[in-house]
């Protein structure tokens, strides 16, 4: 780890007096605009009562990002909410992709049989809501700089809340408090992008809340935010809620109400929704603290439901199953979820082989017809990526998995979500020896991108951490569409998220402190 010295970026604190008085004005203005996430009880010890709250972890300068990447990234957006649209309405497509990680995977198979169930009886309803982040890393070419895709995110895209305000935050410092600093790089250059993510992800979901229209039943209409039962990160979802509530209003009124919006614990779909029946199957939302009241659900915005730690019963995929077969808009459906899989992003960024002429891969071609532009715009945010199936590719992809020296240049990825899920370099060959060959192919092999080094001095916990860095810029997108026309109703790009991670850890943004996995840092 190098400290920070003087002349380059971030400037040097030049005593202490500077660094407290910086940290001092973080955490105070933090907690002043709901920069903040629930404390691990590691940090807060018992919080029987829910009362308390710390910081997210920020960097105390903005990390520099190349603007020519940032721009490519935030033009790419509508092409990429367009193109995961057009995915998640090629059921046959998806369908060959499942089929072929099902096997090694119980959870992918688990959600198509969700799908599978609900298209027997028939959708009910045909607008699907996409609130996308396209997740990206700089990769360093000599001189040349480009951004390459990490992911696409399909389902619980985070950070869209704490990103907007961590934005204002370096705004914030940069007027009012770089300038005080001794070094003369504090303050100069800085040009920050505004960040609109809280308020365009809240325009995805009043989009939707809108096109659904008025409840025939005569109930209030609102929003359901599906949650996980004792979520931490709870401000960045509350920021978008606090947004949609003062944004989208049920029909125009000489006063306008707020948008009711609930959060509902996921363990809780069951006891707290109905379903009308058949062929209507509006979702009901019954209140707590007084049942006659009822709710007409328009939206139901998942931020629980990617991982398998939210099924652990039959139950809960019977909830999943209530809410999928539903009226409500759902974001996302399950065939919005699938097609965020990593074996989609793995599937369109296979090339055709040389005995087919080459060319852009078929997958792409599939879904992005007559548009050279916008393939070749696509094409050069991939990497490689390869299948560990059984086919050619697959069969050379398993080669560089399991040499003990060529691994060392790639990530392997199951079809999993939310962090902590991936196997790095030498991990992989280690992890693959302890599965049967026939599941290898439920995984990915990705190259690993190699962003340009860069320091910066992270605050987390309270506490500063300085050294090596790397950034992963995410740009949001929302996305309304109708699934049984295609006709696209909203494609817009949402605002971003520039996450900067400690270099040590191959996540970066996942740390384990005292047993509490937190997420690492926003600025
Ligand atoms: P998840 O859906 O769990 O977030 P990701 O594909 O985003 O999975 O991987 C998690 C993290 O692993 C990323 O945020 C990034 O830090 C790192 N990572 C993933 N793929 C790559 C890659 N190809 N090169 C470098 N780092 C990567
Ligand atoms: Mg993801
Ligand atoms: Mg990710």
């Amino acid at each position: 780890m190098s400290s920070l010295t003087g002349g380059s970026y971030p400037p040097t604190l030049d005593n202490e007096l500077e660094g407290d008085r910086l940290v001092q004005v973080i955490k105070d203005w933090s907690i002043a605009h709901g920069l903040a996430v629930r404390p691990p009880p590691a940090v807060a010890g018992d919080d029987p009562r829910g009362i308390l709250a710390i910081n997210a972890p920020v960097t105390l300068f903005p990390s520099p990002f190349p603007k020519s990447c940032f721009e490519e990234a935030k033009s790419i957006q509508k092409a990429y909410n367009e193109l995961y649209a057009n995915i998640s309405q090629d059921e046959e497509f998806l369908s060959e992709i499942v089929q072929e990680v099902a096997g090694g995977d119980e959870f992918i198979a688990s959600l198509w049989e969700v799908h599978t169930r609900v298209k027997k009886e028939g959708y009910v309803q045909n607008l699907a809501l996409g609130l996308f982040r396209s997740d990206y890393m700089v990769h360093q070419d000599g001189d040349k700089l480009q951004i390459k895709q990490v992911e696409f995110n399909t389902i619980a895209s985070s950070f869209g809340g704490l990103s907007a305000q961590t934005s204002l935050l370096h705004r914030h410092l940069a007027q009012t408090e770089y300038p005080l600093l001794q070094s003369p790089s504090a303050h100069s250059g800085l040009d920050l992008p505004t960040n609109e993510s809280t308020k365009g992800l809240a325009a995805g979901l009043a989009a939707a809340f809108n096109a659904y229209g008025k409840s025939e039943l005569g109930h209030p209409t609102c929003v359901v935010f599906l949650v996980q039962g004792g979520e931490r990160n709870v401000f960045d979802q509350r920021h978008l809620e606090y947004e949609l509530q003062s944004t989208a209003t049920p029909t125009p009124t000489p006063t306008p109400t707020p948008t009711p919006v609930f959060r509902l614990p996921f363990a809780d779909i069951l006891t707290r929704t109905t379903v009308a029946p058949t062929p209507k199957r509006q979702l009901l939302y019954h209140l707590q603290s007084d049942t006659t009241k009822v709710f007409e659900v328009a939206v139901v915005y998942l931020r629980a439901g990617y991982g398998p730690g939210d099924y652990p019963t039959p139950s809960a995929w019977e909830a999943r199953y209530q809410v999928e077969r539903s009226a409500a808009i759902t974001c996302p459906s399950v065939l919005t979820q699938l097609s965020g899989m990593k074996k989609v992003q793995q599937v369109l960024a296979t090339p055709e082989t040389a005995e087919n002429g080459g060319g852009p891969p078929p997958a792409l071609r599939r879904f992005v017809e007559n548009d050279d532009a916008k393939t070749a715009g696509l094409l050069r945010t991939f990497t490689n990526i390869f299948p560990l199936d059984d086919s050619p590719a697959g069969l050379a992809a398993r080669k560089l998995a399991t040499d003990p020296e060529k691994c060392k240049r790639y990530v392997m990825k199951p079809q999993r979500e939310g962090g902590g899920n991936n196997f790095y370099r030498t991990a992989i060959p280690a992890h693959l020896a302890t599965l049967p060959e026939a599941h290898w192919g439920s995984f990915i092999l990705m190259e690993l991108i190699t962003p340009p080094p860069l320091e910066n001095v992270i605050l987390r916990n309270g506490q500063l951490e300085k050294g090596g860095v790397i950034c992963e810029l995410g740009v949001y997108g929302t996305c309304l569409w109708d699934q049984t026309t295609g006709e696209v109703l909203r494609n817009e790009e949402s605002g971003y998220l520039l996450r900067t991670k400690g270099d040590q850890s191959e996540e970066g943004g996942w740390r384990r402190v005292m047993g509490v996995w937190i997420r690492s840092v926003w600025c």
